[in-house]
């Protein structure tokens, strides 16, 4: 919930929930017509919809900064409940067409449960989200398709994954191609050109200085750009570490095999002109070497405080074999 400092700075219609991996924060914007930003991961959709009906009853709206799994997880139970699903229009297109590139679930080997999306998002619309008007702000780079939201009046930008008090979202060069680095760095510089008062990420606490995390995400954003095989590689390591904390480790003796038949290690692997069996030997010994990841019991964990995920909970089909949920309502 929000503590003490962080809710002091958010106006009382804005209810800010940070969680630890793999759900993004929750924002829930009161009033009207209520809103949830983001909707966790998957394995909590049901203690996130819970959470939001008790906080603030019916869920109008739902807005998707992007589809990464950690962001889309509980689409699906809300939509079940009457929410409608606002998202990108770029990610809204491909799930309307069952896309089997859709939340990049099956290349990325994170499930998503099956969701639509009810109203396409274009950058500079208006979204009544609450009872504010917020702007939306295309800021391609993390994903093609990823927003920001910006409510003027109190300067409250929601960044998603562009940037958060410690970081900046990696970037796909393998699958948006290698100009993505320079998108994303566009995309900060037009968020922080916005000035806001409070910056809203999707990971992390709320930045106590928002001028001071747009400046560490600048220059972290810059060497992206000028260090692409540093780029591909972070972007490994945070999709390993994530593969890890969803399925509580991954046996230390099964982590290569795992990494060898994954299509995102063997897009970066030639993009580093490795091998992926090179690369993925390479990517656990750093991450053991830097404590990003840690062995325990015979198995690889990932380090950064995360919260259990029921194995079950994995078992949701990839895009691919999402039903057609169009043409069912068409029929
Ligand atoms: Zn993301």
């Amino acid at each position: 919930m929000v503590s003490g400092a962080d809710g002091e700075r958010l106006p009382a219609w804005v209810t800010w929930r940070p969680r630890p991996f793999p759900d993004a924060n929750l924002l829930l914007l009161h009033g009207s017509r209520l809103a949830l930003v983001d909707s966790g991961f998957v394995g909590h959709a049901e203690e996130t919809a819970a959470w939001a009906h008790a906080r603030a009853g019916h869920i109008a709206l739902v807005v998707n900064t992007h589809w990464h799994s950690d962001h889309v997880g509980g689409n699906s139970l809300l939509q079940a409940a009457g929410s409608a699903v606002a998202a990108g229009a770029p990610e809204a297109a491909a799930v309307a067409r069952r896309d089997p590139g859709c939340c990049q679930a099956e290349y990325l080997d994170q499930p998503v449960a099956p969701y639509t999306v009810d109203q396409p998002l274009h950058d500079g619309q208006l979204l009544r989200l609450g009872d504010a008007d917020w702007q939306v702000v295309a800021t391609p780079g993390h994903t093609p398709g990823h927003l920001a939201l910006w409510q003027p009046e109190e300067r409250l930008l929601a960044v998603g994954d562009a940037l958060s008090d410690y970081d900046v979202g990696w970037v796909d060069l393998a699958l948006d191609g290698p100009e993505a680095a320079t998108t994303a760095l566009a995309s900060l510089h037009r968020l922080a050109a916005l000035a806001p008062k409070t910056l809203l990420p999707a990971h992390g606490p709320l930045p106590a200085d928002p001028s001071a995390a747009f400046a560490t995400a600048l220059r972290r954003a810059r060497r992206l750009v000028e260090d692409p095989d540093g780029a591909v590689r972070y972007g490994a390591r945070r999709v390993f570490a994530f593969a890890l904390m969803i399925r509580d480790g991954i046996p230390a003796t099964e982590a290569e095999p795992y990494l060898h038949a994954r299509a995102w290690l063997t897009d970066a692997a030639r993009l580093l002109h490795l091998t992926p069996e090179t690369l993925a030997a390479e990517l656990i010994d750093t991450m053991l070497r830097s404590g990003t990841i840690v062995l325990r019991d015979g198995r690889l964990h990932a380090a950064a405080e995360h919260t259990q995920v029921d194995a079950e909970a994995l078992r949701v089909p990839f895009p691919r074999a999402w039903p057609n949920l169009y043409s069912q309502r068409n029929e």
